[in-house]
């Protein structure tokens, strides 16, 4: 099962950002350390009791020129749309106001389940404040303080109590998972079309909820595809055209099911900050990564202008590095047939698992050639590494002191393992711990 979705909905100024803030904080800053990722506020990872869950911050999709009120209510029906389960947020000292009876009456028509939180409860003396709530018939209000951080671990409880525990999560069907992201225009639908034109189509369906996107299987010399077409769903109304932020989540969406991250970019138009952000996204998810740089039959070229618009690539989206560039043309299918290959390419490096003796040697080599430099009187000592994870790599060095692990030298263990051993396209992790 994939992880929750969580939305926080609710009128301005009740502490749906704060809340949020409380959900994601701690870990956004566990997450990732490179430097150059872009975030916003709108949308996060939590982690409840070992469990990790998407955070949408509706009260973080700006809805241009439309009054407070409908923006409040596209807010509700963005959550509707793609969350499982929602958290209504309302403040405690205000009572209930028109606003939040607006917002509550969208949610009472969804048959998505709501957890409400009653914020800006301080102390236990206000509890009472709660009460009025249950008149929403969401159940059980749950005071909450989200400046303070009170109540909210109960309020999780409750939120995952309607989300059993799955056991079968990420088994390996043998399928090559492929998402292909990308704001709005890119050319991400006739890239699917094009791919799917030139292999024996199995199926191509749109799965039964409304959430998902549209799913095609297909098979090449005996491997089966599977393409997630995140654009598939688009175009349903106001509430998409409105927020082309919006992409974000659906993006997100595809990343969590897939082994291969295609992100397109418009090679007519360049890169633009939305752009930025889906590859961060793309980078944080820990697939495998392919930059496809469309449209570029509409590119008026010389022989410098690929090298040019590669080193633009690597220079804006400096953070993937790793990750190979193929130029097409969807429309015209020029070069669309090269990115099959390099998938698989990229999906064998993501999967890739050495021998403990093979890494303990290659960063036991690096360590002899380039010792860690000392912080203050202390050095940083590694006794032993081992690879603890596939898909993406994942390796353990066991230190004298984690804090000394430092970016740079994170930076520098893992270039020689990308030297030492193939890995394309796949962002490998390294982590350290105290050896005991
Ligand atoms: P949003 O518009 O719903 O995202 O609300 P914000 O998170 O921006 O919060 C609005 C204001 O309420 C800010 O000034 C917060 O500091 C304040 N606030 C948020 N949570 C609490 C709380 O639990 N108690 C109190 N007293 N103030 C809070
Ligand atoms: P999406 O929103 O990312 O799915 O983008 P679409 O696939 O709907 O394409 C957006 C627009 O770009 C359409 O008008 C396409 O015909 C056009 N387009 C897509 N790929 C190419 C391409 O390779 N070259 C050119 N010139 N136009 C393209």
């Amino acid at each position: 099962m994939s992880k929750p979705v969580v939305a926080i909905v609710g009128r301005p100024n009740v502490g749906k950002s704060t809340i949020f803030n409380r959900m994601v904080g701690e870990r956004m800053a566990i997450v990732e350390d490179k430097p150059g990722v872009t975030r916003d506020r709108l949308y996060g990872q939590g982690e409840w009791l070992n469990r990790t869950f998407h955070v949408i911050d509706t009260g973080g999709i700006d809805i241009v020129d439309e009054p407070l009120q409908d923006q409040m209510r596209m807010q509700a029906e963005i959550a509707i749309e793609e969350a499982d389960i929602i958290i209504f947020i309302v403040n405690g000292r205000d009572g209930i106001t028109s606003s939040d009876q607006d917002v509550a009456s969208i949610l009472q028509r969804s048959k998505k389940p709501v957890v409400i939180g009653v914020n800006k409860v301080d102390n236990p003396d206000m509890q009472e404040h709660i009460y009025d709530f249950y008149q929403f018939g969401f159940g059980q209000p749950f005071p909450i303080s989200g400046s303070h951080g009170i109540g909210i671990g109960d309020m999780l409880d409750e939120v995952f109590a309607n989300f059993p525990v799955n056991e079968e999560d990420e088994e390996d069907d043998g399928v090559i998972d492929i998402a292909v992201i990308g704001r709005p225009n890119v050319g991400k639908s006739t890239l699917v079309n094009s791919v799917l034109g030139e292999e024996r189509v199995i199926t191509s369906n749109i799965a039964g909820t409304t959430r998902d996107a549209i799913d095609s299987y297909f098979e090449q010399d005996g491997q089966e595809y599977r393409i997630i077409d995140t654009a598939g769903m688009r175009k349903r109304g106001k509430v998409y055209e409105n927020t082309e932020k919006y992409s974000v989540l659906r993006a997100m969406r595809a990343l969590e099911r897939a082994d291969v991250v295609l992100v397109v970019v418009d090679g007519e138009e360049g890169i633009i900050e939305q752009d930025k952000k889906i590859a961060g996204y793309a980078h944080e998810s820990g697939r495998a990564v392919i930059i496809v740089v469309n449209k570029w039959d509409a590119v008026e070229k010389d022989d410098r202008t690929m090298k040019e618009y590669t080193d633009k690539v690597r220079e804006t989206f400096a953070y993937l590095s790793y990750a190979p560039i193929q130029f097409v043309s969807a429309k015209t299918n020029q070069r669309v047939q090269k990115l099959l290959p390099i998938v698989n390419e990229v999906v064998d490096s993501h999967k890739m698992r050495m021998p403990t003796h093979v890494i303990n040697d290659v960063i036991m080599d690096a360590v002899a050639r380039n010792p860690a430099p000392t912080s203050g009187t202390k050095r940083l000592r590694i006794n032993y590494a081992t690879q603890v994870a596939t898909g993406p790599p994942t390796f353990v060095v066991f230190v004298n002191d984690p804090e000394l692990f430092h970016f740079s030298y994170r930076r520098y263990l893992e270039n020689q393992l990308r030297e030492a051993f193939t890995f394309v396209g796949t962002p490998i992790r390294i982590l350290a711990r105290k050896k005991n």
